[in-house]
């Protein structure tokens, strides 16, 4: 093995997961992050989704026809503030180029193979290590409010039937959904159907970061930099010397970068680019109203564009309500507007106490313009890329630290990497 010291920057659910893939191949292993604890960024309280079978881009030629409406509406799930900000225009360009089939169905067939391996890789994580996460197989109702949204879901359940790793499928009526997750509060007559995936699988990321942590630092060869701010890759010849942080210069023979939305600025130090920009989303954290029924499967409010996760502490139902996607740059402050936006469409569609105990959450999702993650070796000989996993970071993890992995020993990689490198296959 060429590399023996890895430092793996940034301790979000990427770089846990690729730490821990590292650490069984015998590297020696330290993981650095600004937060004192694991998972305190993006990963914190996502959707909770392991969406294996929805993996559809955003850049599409529906997305295109709605961006003149995103401009001008501030009420929109999407957002779009614009801003002369160059990394911003050369994302938006990027963006706007992925908007074709051609790329949507090229995207759609990488993502399935990620997230096929993702979802074995974890399983096996999750079995081997006795993980407790509330990680169980709910099943995704999808559900299209307009006729033109479901015809075009019904298309891509068609073609993605046809592929390898597609999940089955099923195509419900407004009634048929309703039967089976009697807790919406929808009206049959207000949507026009919805996609059933029995196998989608639900679990807390946060939860998961944080057993997955306990276990890496019981690792004889990991250690562990928490409450270290990466100021700067110190450059050599090509090569990354150092790291420069709040706590001093890290030696290192070999850099792997998952510093999810932060991880373009230091590509920048490294001199080349890296299309990855922040897609800001909220959360909350909700108990269901007294009397009222749990949701039982994962739900997405697909023209809403919001998604709702069942999930348990201890023997309360809960529910996680994620949606929003505003392009406004590195800013993670709650916009209340925005929050109070969602939680009054997630109040209309399931029956929510949101008078106590609602925990609120903003994150910024690590965009790239084709939503397809970067993982591979960047232009640099000793820095590895593993980031840009916008809004399936948690679904995607596992597959691509193992993908990761497998490509830093030297391994045949599982997925086919042109996929996945810097510069895209086309
Ligand atoms: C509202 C919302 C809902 C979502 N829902 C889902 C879902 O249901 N399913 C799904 O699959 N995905 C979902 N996602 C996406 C998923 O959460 C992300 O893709 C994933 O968490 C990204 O992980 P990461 O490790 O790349 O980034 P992060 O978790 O942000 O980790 C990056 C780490 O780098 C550290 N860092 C940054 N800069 C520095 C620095 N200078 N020095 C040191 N450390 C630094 C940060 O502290 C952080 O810990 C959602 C995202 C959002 C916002």
């Amino acid at each position: 093995m060429t590399f023996m010291r890895v430092c793996v920057l940034g301790a979000g659910v990427i770089g846990l997961t690729t730490a821990w893939e590292l650490a069984q191949r015998g590297y020696e292993v330290a993981v650095v992050d600004r937060r004192r604890e694991p998972a305190a960024e993006t990963s914190f309280a996502n959707g909770a989704q392991l969406s294996y079978a929805f993996v559809a881009p955003l850049a599409s030629p529906e997305t295109l026809r709605k961006i003149p409406g995103l401009l001008l509406s501030s009420a929109a799930p999407v957002r779009i503030r614009p801003t002369l900000d160059p990394d911003f225009i050369r994302w938006g360009l990027r963006f706007l180029a992925a908007c074709n089939n051609r790329m949507v169905a090229e995207t759609t067939r990488a993502q399935l193979a990620l997230s096929a391996l993702s979802r074995g890789a974890l399983a096996e994580l999750a079995q081997r290590e006795a993980l407790s996460f509330g990680l169980r197989t709910a099943g995704k109702i999808v559900l299209h409010r307009t006729r033109s949204s479901f015809d075009a879901a019904r298309q891509q359940v068609a073609r993605q039937a046809t592929l390898q790793n597609a999940e089955g499928q099923q195509v419900l009526t407004a009634s048929e959904c309703l039967e089976l997750e009697p807790a919406l509060e929808i009206h049959p007559n207000e949507f026009a159907g919805a996609i059933y995936t029995p196998t989608e699988q639900i679990g807390d990321c946060r939860l998961f970061c944080q057993e997955l942590a306990v276990r890496l630092q019981q690792q004889p060869n990991v250690t562990w930099q928490l409450g270290t701010h990466v100021r700067k890759l110190v450059m050599r010849a090509n090569r990354v010397s150092g790291i420069e942080t709040s706590q001093g210069v890290i030696e290192t023979n070999l850099v792997v970068l998952t510093l999810g939305s932060a991880a373009a600025r230091f590509a920048k130090f490294a001199g080349f680019g890296l299309p990855v920009y922040p897609m800001k989303g909220y959360s909350i954290t909700a108990r269901f109203a007294s009397g009222a029924q749990a949701l039982q499967h994962s739900v997405t409010d697909l023209n809403q564009k919001i998604v709702y996760a069942p999930l348990k502490e201890g023997y309360k139902d809960m529910v996680r309500v994620a949606g929003i996607a505003d392009l406004v740059g590195f800013d993670s402050d709650i916009d209340h507007r925005r929050l109070t936006g969602m939680m009054r469409q997630a109040a209309k569609f399931l029956s929510l106490d949101l008078e106590s105990d609602v925990r609120p959450w903003a994150g910024l999702r690590p965009s790239t313009p084709d939503s397809r993650p970067i993982i591979g070796w960047s232009p640099i000989s000793n820095l590895f890329l593993n980031t840009g996993h916008g809004a399936l970071g948690w679904t995607l993890a596992c597959g691509s630290a193992r993908q990761a992995a497998q490509m830093i020993a030297g391994e045949q990689p599982a997925v086919d990497p042109r996929w996945f490198a810097l510069e895209r296959r086309s």
